[in-house]
């Protein structure tokens, strides 16, 4: 069995969420399509899809990649069936299936302007997080927060309220401040907090249901750096000191090792020096090293414990120094399934200790938890929405079962007023929704007056809204 050395053990805190982020451009959403798809003379593809986990699938009748808004509002009006917009295909909700056509933007990329007076940058919406944070760089400016990854489009991240982590930050929406939108019927829509209050409160996070969002402004900040610390602690030391650490830290997040009693601490400061710092490029031995621990003493959750605590250093820590966006987000080689949900910023301490109680009930659990911290915004359907939050998020690996994450954990986030993370595992129903979401009418008012015939839905959407099929 490989040892789990300190370095190791810090490496597989990478793995789960400290790893640099790659340079590369994240795949195109259309890899995901099969080779075996077939173009038609009209460029439109009868294709299989999948997301990035393999928990959603969809055979569309067609997939469409316009070029520009143009051409997409001509097909909009030309057109008949339903359309849902994929970005990256990151969600492991099924938001994107339908047997209409699947819509990418994926040709509709790129940062268009920026503005350093208001501090603002247009792009278009098909734009993906990484390609957005070069050009953004290469400008001079910054995103202000990112999520753990930066493969989604900007689109698909805003459209179910995607964030990152840090006390006084929001999530990703909450810095558009104007969104270009093609409606159902093909009509160009523009729309800010000046202009169509109303569709820009319910269009920032949308779930893709008002139409295709084609273009996004967004206040951004001066190119900046961060430092990043990465330190294992005793869970319960962690717990106790997280407020804390959330009040005094730009962003701070901790990851906890299921049968470990470790957590690992991870905090990212602004950086003005201009030393670079990477840690060892970051590797899966550690994850390996969680889940063979798993294998061999799944059964003995007592000696799983006594060995990891052998194994694992808590003394490591480790330094990083970078552009923020090289740091924020990372890669996640192994696959898995998650599901997270966004308590109220008081209760999140206690809820988190009932979900490492409860998945720690099963003895095949391996995978890292996450803890997080977003501040609140006004969009009507962001799971933040007038609320300071924590967000807890429990994984599983591709290929191992995955129900008991929405099952088991579900009844907790309940029990702690959690609103789910759109794009990730839930179980919620149009029943939870207006408890949960005082604009939820509001939305669904705006939804029917931009979609009257429901051409943006698919089965989960209708189920979601409370709106029946078209038969
Ligand atoms: C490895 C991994 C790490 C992740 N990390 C985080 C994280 O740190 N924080 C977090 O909050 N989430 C995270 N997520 C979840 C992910 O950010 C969201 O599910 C996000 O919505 C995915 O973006 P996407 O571009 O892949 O969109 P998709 O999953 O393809 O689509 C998401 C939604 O956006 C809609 N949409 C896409 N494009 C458009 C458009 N042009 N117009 C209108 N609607 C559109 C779709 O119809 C769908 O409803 C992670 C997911 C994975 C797989």
């Amino acid at each position: 069995m490989t040892t789990l050395s300190r370095r190791k053990a810090l490496q597989a805190i990478a793995t789960a969420g400290v790893a640099p982020a790659l340079a590369s451009q994240a795949p195109s959403a259309l890899a995901a399509v099969s080779d075996a798809a077939a173009a038609t003379s009209s460029g439109a593809v009868k294709a299989p899809w999948s997301n990035w986990s393999g928990s959603a699938k969809a055979a569309a009748a067609t997939l469409q990649t316009p070029p520009d808004a143009a051409a997409l509002q001509q097909w909009m009006r030309a057109s008949t069936g339903a359309v849902r917009c994929v970005g990256a295909g990151h969600s492991f909700m099924p938001l994107v299936p339908t047997d209409g056509t699947i819509l990418s933007l994926d040709r509709m990329a790129g940062l268009l302007s920026t503005d350093k007076a208001a501090m603002t940058a247009t792009f278009q919406a098909g734009t993906r997080l990484a390609q957005l944070s070069r050009q953004l760089d290469q400008a001079g400016f910054g995103l202000r927060n990112l999520p753990d990854i930066d493969a989604q489009s900007f689109a698909g991240a805003i459209s179910t309220g995607t964030h990152g982590t840090g006390a006084e930050l929001p999530a990703l929406h909450a810095d558009v401040q104007a969104l270009q939108i093609v409606t159902p019927r093909g009509e160009l829509l523009e729309c800010s907090a000046q202009k169509q209050p109303d569709v820009f409160a319910a269009a920032k996070v949308s779930l893709g249901s008002l139409g295709v969002l084609t273009q996004a402004t967004a206040t951004v900040l001066p190119a900046y750096s961060l430092q990043r610390k990465v330190w294992l602690k005793p869970v319960e030391e962690l717990l106790e000191a997280a407020p804390t650490l959330a009040k005094q830290h730009r962003h701070f997040e901790f990851y906890y090792l299921p049968f470990t009693g470790y957590a690992a601490g991870i905090t990212h400061d602004v950086y003005t020096g201009t030393d670079v710092l990477h840690p060892e490029a970051a590797d899966e031995d550690m994850l390996r090293d969680l889940r063979h621990l798993r294998d061999w003493l799944g059964r003995f959750p007592d000696l799983r414990r006594w060995v990891a605590k052998k194994l694992i250093d808590p003394d490591q820590t480790e330094l990083a120094q970078d552009r923020s966006w090289k740091l924020l987000s990372t890669q996640r080689p192994t696959k898995f399934n998650e599901s997270e949900c966004h308590v109220p910023r008081e209760l999140g301490i206690a809820c988190v200790r009932e979900v490492i109680k409860t998945l720690e009930r099963r003895n095949d659990v391996f995978f890292p938890m996450e803890f997080r911290f977003t501040k609140a915004d006004d969009a009507w359907l962001s799971p933040f929405y007038q609320r300071d939050s924590c967000s807890i998020a429990v994984h599983a690996a591709v290929g191992e079962p995955y129900d008991y994450l929405v099952a088991e954990i579900a009844p907790v986030f309940r029990k702690f007023q959690g609103r789910p993370h759109w794009g990730k595992l839930h179980g919620h129903t149009a029943a939870d929704m207006p408890a949960l979401y005082p604009r939820w009418k509001d939305f669904l008012a705006v939804r029917a007056q931009l979609d009257p015939t429901g051409r943006m839905l698919n089965p989960l959407l209708r189920t979601l809204f409370g709106v029946p099929s078209a038969t």
